[in-house]
């Protein structure tokens, strides 16, 4: 087939999107990072009645803007509600960068973020994890140019597990000039348990220049909803909320949202339950000789090198569904009880790098 339409080059080079490989009926999926709890039924309750799908969404989300702002003591307009927090990752982005600019964050972090700077025009620059699996944030700070428009900084961070610290963040943030945007990717705050960690909300009043983002695909177990929201100030938001594409947020995501903020505590004894099982699973590893990072999301990241592609042969072997990353390793996510058993089996029997 000829292609005469002309691409943005950049696009033309993007590999095609293809959907991964679904897990046998039988397997676990611990591939997404996914909550492996059904929703509660108080919110099940509310999805049925909000099922007006003939009418489009109240995209400015209001009600769920108002207790979210309750809930953190901002204003209203200091939080935005977006289809997923990445589609806000990517509001944000394509409010600042554009091509000849540059986005910086670590590397290797989440797998989105190459894909939406490049649809921006702008250029990642990828900064190397510390050994431990933490973000470099001296080596980021050093990596800032004149045209570094924005850095994302991912904590915990999806693969490895790693948090970034309160004091690593603020010496961090003293040195990233007033005119960089700094997001800061917060999808497993509420699996975190290191007190040291950095808490994103208690931070935006006092920098101009850095947003939050936060979701209930992970904690909230509502990824199939697409529903996530940024903290920080209204100026910046507003700029997301230029560059959002309308009506994206539908309403059965707002009242699931709503639903989950009013059983939250319900909610949270869930995310306990996942928390002991991850601590688990890791000290379990250990105990089979792994040296892995510490985990701080509902992931477990196996350093398995050069042997990445057979792991996940032998995971899959054994009934679970992980994500590889070749050549650095497997992120294993915390899915059901039964999982446990059949994870710890197949990580037995994977090749460790020498
Ligand atoms: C899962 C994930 C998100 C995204 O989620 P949404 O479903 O779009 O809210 C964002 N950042 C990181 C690091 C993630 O792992």
């Amino acid at each position: 087939m000829t292609t005469p339409v002309r691409l943005r080059p950049e696009i033309a080079a993007l590999p095609p999107y293809r959907q991964g490989r679904q897990a046998a009926d039988d397997a676990f999926k611990l591939s997404s990072n996914e909550n492996p709890f059904e929703p509660l039924p108080s919110v099940l309750a509310v999805l049925h009645d909000s099922l007006h799908v003939n009418r489009y969404p109240d995209s400015a989300a209001v009600p769920l803007r108002e207790a979210l702002a309750q809930r953190f003591g901002t204003g209203v307009d200091e939080i935005h509600v977006g289809a997923g927090s990445l589609s806000i990752l990517s509001q944000l982005l394509h409010a600042v960068a554009q091509k000849g600019d540059e986005v910086l964050y670590a590397w290797r972090s989440f797998e989105a973020y190459p894909g939406l700077v490049t649809v921006t025009g702008a250029t990642s620059v990828q900064v190397p994890n510390r050994p431990d699996g933490g973000h470099d944030l001296e080596a980021m700070a050093a990596a800032i140019t004149d045209r570094t428009r924005a850095i994302i900084v991912c904590t915990p961070n999806n693969p490895t597990g790693e948090i970034v610290t309160t004091r690593e963040f603020e010496t961090f943030m003293a040195k990233v000039p007033d005119d960089v945007l700094v997001i800061l990717d917060e999808a497993y705050v509420e699996f975190v348990t290191d007190p040291d960690a950095v808490d994103g909300e208690s931070l935006t009043e006092r920098h101009p220049n850095l947003v939050v983002l936060r979701t209930f695909s992970k904690a909230y177990g509502l990824a199939g909803l697409r529903i996530g929201y940024a903290i920080g100030p209204a100026y910046l938001l507003d700029a997301a909320r230029s560059t959002a594409l309308a009506l994206s947020v539908t309403e059965t995501g707002q009242q699931a949202a709503l639903a989950s903020l009013a059983h939250h505590d319900e909610l949270l004894e869930r995310v306990a339950v996942l928390v002991e099982r991850r601590d688990q699973v890791r000290d379990a590893l250990v105990a089979q000789g792994w040296d892995l990072p510490r985990a701080q999301g509902n992931f477990v990241w196996l350093p398995t090198g050069e042997h990445t592609a057979h792991a996940a042969e032998v995971f899959s072997a054994h009934g679970i569904v992980v994500r590889a990353f070749a050549p650095e390793g497997v992120r294993i996510s915390i899915g059901e009880a039964e999982s446990v058993e059949k994870l710890l089996a197949a990580a037995q029997q994977v090749v460790r790098p020498h």
